[in-house]
């Protein structure tokens, strides 16, 4: 694990959200983008080097809304880069981790992510992310 990548903040509208987030940083979103596979629309925003990830569920089916049903909106995950995604992967279930996904799949922003349950973590969600080549 080399830093934290961003940290992700599960949002009911994220129209509304980005305009807190646009007052918040002074700037625009670098990038929206949706996830279709995930059911989730994202959009991020950049203070230096460090990164917020903003999602909104697009199904009531999705993480993101089923999160946001049960638990309202708020700090959703910690997301930290890694270099080898398949390394971290193995490393962490002989660690004892429960991943939550057995391969890594597309991300939003040109990553491959891997979650970690958040059980085994003290409750907070962890993502692995690896910049796609
Ligand atoms: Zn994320």
């Amino acid at each position: 694990m080399r830093k934290i990548e961003h940290l992700g903040v599960a949002v009911k509208d994220l129209e509304a959200a980005m305009k807190t987030y646009v007052a918040l940083f002074g700037q625009a979103a670098y990038k929206v983008e949706s996830v279709e596979s995930e059911g989730v629309k994202t959009a991020f925003f950049a203070a230096g080097p460090n990164k917020i990830e903003l999602l909104e569920g697009t199904r009531e089916d999705s993480p993101i809304a089923k999160y946001v049903s049960k638990r309202g909106e708020g700090l959703h995950h910690v997301a930290f880069d890694v270099e080898d995604i398949e390394a971290e992967m193995s490393r962490l279930e002989k660690a004892g981790f429960r991943l939550l996904n057995d391969k890594p799949k597309d991300g939003a922003d040109n990553k491959l992510v891997v979650f970690l349950h958040p059980k085994d973590s003290h409750g907070v969600l962890i993502e692995l992310c690896q910049e796609k080549p």
